[in-house]
Formats: C-alpha cells, sequence, structure tokens
C-alpha cells in the first residue's frame, strides 16, 4: 500500500505520514512524528518573545521538517508591519537551518511575492490550503513557489499547478485527506495511486531526507 502523505494538518495524530504544524508551545516531540513549527499569523499579536527563542532552538530538531506556518493575514492578527517582521523572522530561520517555508496567506499574496523578490530564498515555499485564482496561480508558480490544496480550492488554479508543484493536506480536517486525493487527482487526471506515489517521492525527497 502507498503512504499516504499529509503535509499541512493540525491533528495530533495523523495515522499517515503527516507533518504536524504546531505553535513552539506546543512542540512535545514524538519519536517519528513530523512536525512544522512556527508562530501562525493569527498568533502574532499575542506571542511571548520566549516563543522566538524557542523556535530557533527547535527548528533544529530532526522531527522538524519544516518552518511554519507563518505568513500574512489581512484579516487577522497583528498589523502589516508586524506580521512582515515576524514573517521575516521565519524566512531568515527558513534559510539558515534549510528547511522548507510554510505560508498561511490571507489576502497577502503581493506581500510574498515582494519577500520572494527581496530574499531569493534557497528553500522551498508552500503556501498552504491554497484558493487563490488561475492569475495569481502563474506568478506564484513563475516564482517556484508551491501550493498545497484541502477540500477548498479554484479548480482552475489547480488545472494549471504542475504535479511537482503541488501537494495535498488535510489542514483542520483530517478525515478528508483521502477525498482531497481523489478529487485532485480526478482535476489532474491522474489515479489517485499516481497521485499518491508522486507526492510520496516529493515529499520524502524535500523534507524527509536527512
Ligand atoms: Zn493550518
Amino acid at each position: 500500500m502507498i503512504t499516504l502523505y499529509d503535509i499541512h494538518t493540525h491533528h495530533k495524530h495523523s495515522e499517515h505520514k503527516a507533518i504536524i504544524s504546531v505553535l513552539p508551545s506546543q512542540y512535545i516531540p514524538i519519536q517519528d512524528v513530523y512536525y512544522s513549527i512556527g508562530i501562525h499569523p493569527w498568533n502574532s499579536d499575542n506571542y511571548q518573545k520566549d516563543d522566538i527563542d524557542l523556535l530557533q532552538q527547535y527548528i533544529q530538531h530532526h522531527n522538524v521538517v519544516a518552518v511554519g506556518e507563518t505568513g500574512i493575514d489581512r484579516k487577522r492578527g497583528a498589523c502589516i508591519e508586524q506580521q512582515v517582521i515576524l514573517l521575516e523572522k521565519h524566512i531568515a530561520l527558513s534559510e539558515q537551518f534549510k528547511k522548507p517555508l510554510i505560508l498561511h496567506v490571507v489576502h497577502g499574496i503581493d506581500i510574498i511575492l515582494n519577500m520572494h523578490n527581496k530574499y531569493k530564498p534557497s528553500q522551498q515555499w508552500i503556501i498552504h490550503g491554497y484558493r487563490g485564482n488561475p492569475i495569481t496561480t502563474r506568478q506564484l508558480l513563475n516564482k517556484n513557489i508551491q501550493l498545497s490544496f484541502n477540500h477548498k480550492f479554484n479548480i482552475e488554479s489547480v488545472k494549471i499547478t504542475p504535479i511537482e508543484k503541488l501537494w495535498i493536506e488535510s489542514d483542520e480536517n483530517p478525515e478528508l485527506l483521502e477525498e482531497n486525493y481523489r478529487k485532485i487527482a480526478l482535476i489532474k487526471n491522474l489515479s489517485v495511486d499516481e497521485l499518491k506515489l508522486s507526492t510520496q517521492l516529493r515529499a520524502e525527497k524535500l523534507f524527509f531526507q536527512s
């Protein structure tokens, strides 16, 4: 059987090979469980200095395979200036420790594109829960920013995202992971197994090879 990969979930006990997104203060590593650690934009107005220190320390753990989720949310959290400063910290850590960056973006694609131009990161950036339209999708793909889809997405955007730049996640809905694979496979004209295998190979290479 092909292992199912979930590159972004908040569910602490996934039955799949998952990347569990946690805040630094929530990080209690379990053997053979993988995490991404970051200060969510929603927490950008209430995190402590301790959280940054913990983040920096935990990022270095073997179980931590990505930085984030971090990002920009114009509907929640601190003012944009503060969110940008926090995002820049995550970008720096991602580059320093050579781990991909997982992004949460709500009405902030312009900032993400600007940041990518400014920092020219060597690490892969992935926007999770991506729902943008095809115009935005092309801009991101041109920058080699990858996209992760859950159960809500723009079909045309999925169509134009090459399989090598596409990920599947469950986010807050672990029970929908299989269904998300089925939906995306159908749109991409692939068998579910082809999509699972492609995701497995790419995930092992990007996150788990060390
Ligand atoms: Zn999330």
